[in-house]
């Protein structure tokens, strides 16, 4: 055995065979047939001509042959390269080009996106999923793979290969591939076994996270996986939906981003189903206390709350499984992470703030960053410098327990004054009327910026936005309250789950 992502499945294929490793629209796979699969999904990429260092684009939401497909081309030394799955054709296009991938294997229900980009950046695709009589012109990995003579084993790789490119959500502009290596996502799923959650294979594990990003694929699906647990499948995250499968299928764990805590939250207003959850995971977003709070009455299980990013594997720190959880703090390092502070405003060095509190920059260090930008070296130098990764989010570390104020770029600044929305988002979160809420600045000619809240009411509920601006301005500076609140029916949000705050700026800023 080596080193490598692919023999987290092929080893828990002989521990576990009989496991069931995925529940998926009332069906399972077991550890068994889903490795025999992934074996015929191997064979027909190599017949393909995949091998090692070649990249494997793939289009296919959380179901079971997410895993075939991603496990059958790691287990070929083949780089995965997992796309957003609200990406428009053109979208797909850059990403397939800016990986150079070889391949493009797309679930049969994204082929109305990927057909164009494949065939506008000239690589080759194939389905999956796809019926036999679909009456559709494309070829099919599974016919493929019961032509093909399957794989037997994986191929070695060296721990520092890489295994996966990753591209961040773009919050922050162009997508860029984040390179991880076999090493960052087999020590991630180690130390976070380890040090943050114990799982077992008798858990039941909550997958509604998207596996395309890096939070659901290893902080779900590969630590799962190499415990020999059980993952529900949900290709499409719907609180109603996962509230009653948890609870049917007696799901153990929960892992996910705040607004899906919301969610559950609500539909457990609708529904008295609750899954028999021994503890709960959030992040990817700052998670209201008030959220962490209500979640237990409802749930009766603690949330322990993570930190973490596509360059670092993803978590960098967690609020470990036994010690009592620190609402509103992100806990403490993994095992050989290293976490400190650093003056935000100097860019060409890292300059470590010492002082107990400080409030910097997050920097990290340790066996889980990222290997850099695929092919983007002034990206790459600008965000590992003396071998620390600005994380491009504010904090502080107090004897070794870090605290998320915002990202960077999120801060407003109000009249000279820094707010940081997470602050004021968790007050919002304590007005009993609120669902959830997103706070951002606006241009404003007088302020510089002006803090807006977007709010979303309990189902049922009427709420004056006066009132709220009044119920914030009670609990909080001056400075800092929402002087306008948008009631909205809804938040925008990315596939990974997060508010995309850009879009509420756009729609809430005064057109000049
Ligand atoms: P892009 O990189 O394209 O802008 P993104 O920033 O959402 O997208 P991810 O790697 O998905 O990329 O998310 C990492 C970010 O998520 C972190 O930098 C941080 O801002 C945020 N984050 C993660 N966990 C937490 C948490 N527990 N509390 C607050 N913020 C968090």
């Amino acid at each position: 055995a080596t080193l490598s992502v692919a023999s987290i499945l092929a080893e828990s294929a002989v521990r576990h065979a009989d496991r069931t490793a995925f529940h998926f629209a009332g069906t399972r796979t077991t550890y068994r047939e889903l490795w025999d699969q992934t074996r015929a999904y191997a064979g027909a990429l190599r017949a393909r001509g995949i091998g090692r260092g070649d990249r494997v684009a793939m289009l296919v939401p959380n179901v079971p042959d997410f895993a075939r497909v991603y496990y059958a081309a790691l287990s070929l030394g083949a780089i995965v390269v997992p796309v957003h799955l609200l990406f428009k054709a053109d979208e797909i296009a850059y990403v397939l080009r800016d990986a150079s991938a070889d391949l493009l294997v797309v679930a049969a229900p994204l082929l109305g996106e990927a057909v164009p980009a494949a065939a506008a950046a000239g690589v080759p695709l194939v389905t999956v999923l796809l019926p036999a009589d679909s009456g559709a012109d494309l070829p099919r990995l599974e016919a493929e793979a019961a032509a093909a003579e399957p794989i037997p084993r994986h191929d070695s790789v060296g721990p520092i290969d890489a295994a996966t490119i990753l591209y961040t959500s773009g919050t922050t502009g162009t997508p860029k591939g984040a390179v991880g290596s076999h090493l960052s996502i087999v020590e991630q799923v180690h130390t976070t076994l380890i040090d943050a959650f114990d799982l077992r294979a008798d858990d039941v594990v909550f997958g509604g996270l998207p596996l395309f990003h890096t939070f659901g694929q290893t902080a779900v699906m590969n630590i799962a996986l190499r415990v020999g647990a059980s993952v529900i499948l949900l290709p499409r995250f719907d609180a109603d939906e996962a509230l009653a499968l948890t609870a049917d299928l007696g799901a153990t764990v929960f892992t996910a981003v705040p607004t899906m805590y919301v969610g559950m939250l609500e539909a457990a207003r609708r529904s008295s189903a609750r899954p028999p959850l021994r503890y709960a995971v959030s992040g990817g977003a700052a998670l209201p206390v008030a959220v962490l709070e209500a979640f237990r009455d409802a749930f009766g299980a603690d949330v322990h709350e993570g930190y973490g990013l596509t360059e670092t594997a993803p978590t960098v720190s967690s609020n470990p499984l036994r010690e009592p959880i620190r609402p509103g703090t992100v806990g403490r390092a993994l095992w050989g992470v290293d976490v400190a502070i650093a003056d935000p405003d100097v860019d060409e060095t890292v300059v470590l703030l010492d002082a107990q509190d400080a409030l910097g920059e997050i920097v990290v260090r340790g066996h889980n960053l990222f290997k850099g930008y695929l092919g983007r070296a002034d990206a790459s130098a600008a965000a590992v410098v003396d071998g620390w990764f600005r994380t491009g989010d504010l904090g502080t570390c107090t004897d070794g327990v870090l605290t998320i104020v915002d990202r960077k770029k999120d801060m407003i600044v109000r009249s000279g004054y820094n707010v940081y929305p997470t602050e004021v988002e968790a007050v919002l979160a304590r007005h009993p009327g609120i669902a959830v809420a997103a706070v951002f600045g606006v241009e404003d000619d007088v302020r510089g910026q002006e803090v807006h809240a977007a709010v979303v009411a309990h189902d049922g509920v009427e709420l004056d936005p006066d009132e709220v601006v009044v119920f914030v301005r009670d609990r909080i500076a001056a400075y800092k309250y929402p002087r306008v609140v948008h009631l909205v029916p809804s938040l925008p949000l990315g596939s990974s789950g997060k508010v995309l705050k850009r879009e509420l700026v756009a729609q809430f800023s005064p057109v000049r």
